[in-house]
């Protein structure tokens, strides 16, 4: 076996803390030991960490007592003593490490979303270990990713990565909860993410991270869909990094989709948050399926919000499901003049054309598509 795969491993404030609420340095250095290995066998190793706000909270803990932090002050004070704990423990290895502190902002505009693809891969390619975290000390919620699973699948397509490990305080993916249910099983394999596993999956899990089963599907779907193998395990299981490098079968293990997306449509899946909305007839919706078509004005019912041309939306169908993201060749207020309209017939209404297509078919990624297809029985 070839052993040299860009791995991301994610790790949940559960692992790193033992739900704890401090930092368990002895449980992090076996991590390391792990990492390391899998290093000096020609693996790229990239860490989310999770845990800034954890380690913040235990280090202000008898600074004052009567004060109560918000979350950003824990993470400015608690990131910089998680990488600097991080540094230490990879220093034993002869192991740099570089910190990446992202927010969605970063990954939105595409000129930055590039620089930070450049930073990461430049930082494998000299053999330096990427630990990455969401930037929480400056970002506020609608510049969020929100949770480090989903900022892990975008690390993940950011590097090229070959599997994403999301390390939890769980053993996988259960066909029911666990803690309710004792008849629950363990699901091994998933190679399609519908809307019955998201039932399955519910809410956040621990009382110390901001993630649950939900936003580690969110994540699986954005990675496998990008080519990226996802597996869910427990991050306090002995050798798992290990293990799951060398293909054993631990945890839930989510095989890469069919229909992969590359390049700018990645951008597009993983990348920006949305401005607005087009909401688009069934007609609209099986071109968009089926045969891979641009969005034309003529499917369009309704414009949601406001954007302007160039901006990127999202595409719901009459159920109100978010079935596809592209970037718009039109504003809001121009689409509301033109929406219902033959193509032909854009310029005469508008005095400009922008292109006889809303969204061109290379601007456009479709979510959802295991759940719209099984609707369309395409
Ligand atoms: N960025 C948060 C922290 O470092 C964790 C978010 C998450 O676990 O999803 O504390």
């Amino acid at each position: 076996m070839k052993k040299n795969k860009t791995i991301v491993v994610k790790l949940g404030t559960s692992v790193l803390t033992g739900n704890g609420y401090h930092l368990d340095t002895r449980h992090m250095v076996e991590l390391v030991r792990q990492c390391a290995l899998m290093m000096e066998q020609g693996h790229k190793i990239i860490l989310v960490s999770s845990g800034a706000i954890a380690a913040g909270r235990s280090q202000l803990i008898n600074h004052n007592e009567n004060d109560n932090y918000d979350k950003d002050v824990l993470a400015a004070v608690g990131q910089s003593n998680l990488i600097q704990t991080w540094q230490t423990l990879f220093n034993l290895y002869n192991i740099p490490v570089g910190q990446m502190l992202l927010t969605r902002a970063d990954l939105e505009d595409r000129e930055r979303y590039l620089r930070a693809k450049h930073t990461l891969n430049s930082l494998l390619k000299h053999n330096i270990l990427p630990i990455v975290n969401e930037n929480d000390a400056v970002c506020i919620e609608e510049i969020k990713v929100g949770d480090n699973d989903n900022l892990s699948a975008l690390t993940a397509i950011l590097a090229q990565a070959k599997e994403l490990y999301l390390l939890t305080d769980q053993p996988g993916l259960f066909s029911s909860d666990p803690r309710k249910n004792k008849d629950a099983q363990l699901i091994s394999t998933v190679s399609k993410i519908d809307n019955e596993l998201k039932s399955i999956a519910g809410g956040s899990g621990s009382d110390v991270g901001t993630g649950g089963m939900a936003t580690k599907l969110e994540a699986a779907e954005i990675a496998t869909r990008s080519g990226i193998e996802v597996i869910i395990a427990k991050g306090r299981q002995p050798n798992v990094i290990i293990d799951l490098a060398n293909d054993k079968p631990v945890g839930t293990r989510f095989t890469v989709m069919d229909d992969i997306v590359e390049g700018r449509k990645q951008w597009l899946l993983a990348g920006p948050a949305s401005n607005g909305c087009l909401v688009v007839d069934d007609g609209a919706q099986k071109a968009i399926f089926t045969t891979g078509s641009s969005l034309l004005a003529k499917g369009i019912l309704d414009i949601k919000g406001q954007f302007n041309a160039s901006e990127l939306v999202e595409i719901k169908n009459v159920n109100n499901v978010t079935i596809a993201r592209g970037i718009s060749c039109y504003s809001s207020n121009d689409l509301l003049k033109i929406k219902g309209l033959h193509s032909e017939n854009i310029e005469q209404k508008l005095g400009y054309l922008n292109g006889s297509a809303v969204i061109h078919r290379d601007d456009l990624v479709i979510l959802d598509v295991n759940n719209i297809k099984q609707d369309l029985k395409c």
